[in-house]
């Protein structure tokens, strides 16, 4: 695990902020009628118009810069031509790299309405990312945030997904230790101040097995039904975790 000083942790805040910045941007244009590969320009020339550079575009060969991620699909899901429509979620996955430090935030967008089913996933998932970071505290472990995120998405009925985690960042997107958002309290690698790692619950409204698609990227849940992600870059702190990124960009979230 790679600890931070405060100068970095400065540094992936900046790069987190840009990261809100961009999913507000694609929150004031996405809705029904919307091309994903749209969303996906929009935001490249957002980041480099601020002095970054997409985070995800061209690591190992991924073709964007955002992995949106539609419906049934979980994760790394690339921008393509669809069509939005009402009644569709899409997660919105989003990377930056600025003076050498990486940012990540995800959101899951609501096209018009959904029903209550689909609302209440997305309300949850996001409500668990937070119950997660409640738990990312200088001298618990891993398995803390993992079980706090999994009993909470269970006990409604949801699952979790096993193969894909949480991460730690700073210099590269991907960085010691892993954060499963699934786990036993009091387990695995106790958390020291100042690790920086995305916390990253992907809540299954079936089960949760996944596959990947053809396209060698596209993460979907193996019985078709909706998936929700939800994502912040945070720091390990003594008492409370402090956020680094930030949905008070979101149009509807305040
Ligand atoms: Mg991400
Ligand atoms: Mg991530």
């Amino acid at each position: 695990m790679i600890i931070k000083t405060e100068e970095e942790i400065e540094l992936i805040k900046e790069s987190s902020l840009l990261v809100g910045k961009t999913l507000g941007e694609v929150s004031k244009v996405i809705g029904p009628g919307v091309v994903l590969s749209d969303l996906d320009k929009l935001a490249e020339t957002f980041i480099r118009d601020n002095g970054a550079v997409p985070g995800f575009k061209g690591l190992n060969g991924f073709p964007a810069s955002l992995c949106i991620s539609l419906n049934e699909a979980v994760v790394h899901g690339i921008p393509t031509s669809y069509v939005l429509k009402e009644g569709d979620i899409v997660s919105v996955d989003c990377g930056v790299l600025k003076n050498d430090f990486f940012g990540d935030s995800a959101y899951t967008f609501a096209i018009g309405n959904v029903s209550d089913e689909i609302r209440n996933l997305l309300n949850t998932t996001k409500s668990s990312l937070y119950k997660g970071i409640e738990k990312a505290i200088a001298g618990n472990r891993i398995g803390d945030i993992g079980h706090s995120i999994q009993t909470f998405c269970e006990d409604q009925g949801y699952s979790v997904v096993r193969e894909l985690v949480g991460h730690g960042l700073g210099r590269s997107l991907h960085e010691s230790p892993e954060v499963p958002n699934y786990g036993r309290r009091g387990k695995g690698t106790v958390l020291p101040e100042n690790l920086v790692i995305a916390i990253e619950p992907m809540i299954n409204l079936g089960k949760r097995s996944i596959k990947q698609l053809n396209d060698g990227w596209t993460i979907v849940t193996k019985d078709g039904l909706p998936s929700a992600h939800f994502e912040h870059t945070i720091v390990v702190r003594k008492n409370k975790a402090e956020v680094l990124s930030t949905f008070e960009f979101i149009k509807g979230e305040n």
